[in-house]
């Protein structure tokens, strides 16, 4: 109840904001007005309103989870952060070939913290850095060489490496990415450790993974299902 009342001071404040800012730019804001009729839409991120623009080709929702954010449309129309308006910064919507990473998302691997360190195990033996492994496997993508059945983003078909996506979905696109980086990885390029575990029947879908610490660690699950409702 205090939350959804926070929320709601929280948009008045935006919305506010933005009144003030259009007073003191005279209702002109580069080139585009607003007017009584304007559809605004919030931004997920930061929580301010920006004018709803379908005649624009700059992005305003994130087109792996249909949320909207701002940082794409401010950027574009050059305005950036300032005491009167909320703004997030270009760097949270963006498209992902303009994206870097330097962690493994913590969502990687069912968040299985085994199988994450053995992919940067993995990547350091290689002599590369995440960063390398994820344009090559984005460059992949982007040709459709990988099956998208499995991809957690919503029309998972249509995003190429230049649809901007949220921070969020990029993580899930990289973990995804991640996945089949190890799946398509020959054993004996593992770390010996990790090279001689047999595989859970239930590979990535195994819940047992999340609350047996030893399960976790003595079997793979970075594979494909053979046993239980996902095969
Ligand atoms: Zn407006
Ligand atoms: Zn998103
Ligand atoms: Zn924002
Ligand atoms: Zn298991």
């Amino acid at each position: 109840m205090w939350q959804f009342f926070l929320s709601k001071i929280s948009i008045l404040k935006s919305g506010l904001f933005h009144v003030i800012l259009l007073l003191l730019l005279g209702t002109e804001l580069c080139g585009f007005r607003c007017n009584q009729n304007t559809v605004h839409l919030q931004c997920h991120a930061c929580g301010g309103m920006m004018p709803s623009r379908t005649n624009n080709n700059v992005p305003q929702h994130c087109l792996g989870c249909d949320r909207a954010f701002c940082g794409a449309y401010w950027h574009a129309q050059r305005l950036s952060r300032s005491d009167f308006h909320v703004v997030c910064s270009h760097e949270t919507f963006k498209p992902i070939s303009e994206r870097t990473i330097s962690r493994i998302p913590f969502l990687a691997h069912e968040t299985n913290r085994h199988e994450q360190d053995i992919t940067e195990r993995c990547i350091r033996q290689m002599g590369r850095t995440l960063q390398d492994v994820i344009s090559d496997w984005i460059v992949k993508f982007n040709n459709r060489e990988i099956d998208r059945t499995r991809m957690p983003l919503n029309h998972a078909e249509m995003v190429t490496a230049s649809t901007h996506v949220c921070n969020q979905c990029y993580d899930k696109l990289v973990s995804f990415l991640l996945y089949w980086f190890r799946v398509t990885m020959p054993k004996y390029l593992l770390p010996p450790d990790a090279a001689n575990r047999e595989d859970c029947w239930y590979g990535y879908a195994c819940r047992t993974q999340h609350h047996n610490e030893d399960h976790a660690r003595k079997r793979n699950h970075v594979c494909r299902p053979t046993r239980g409702s996902n095969i």
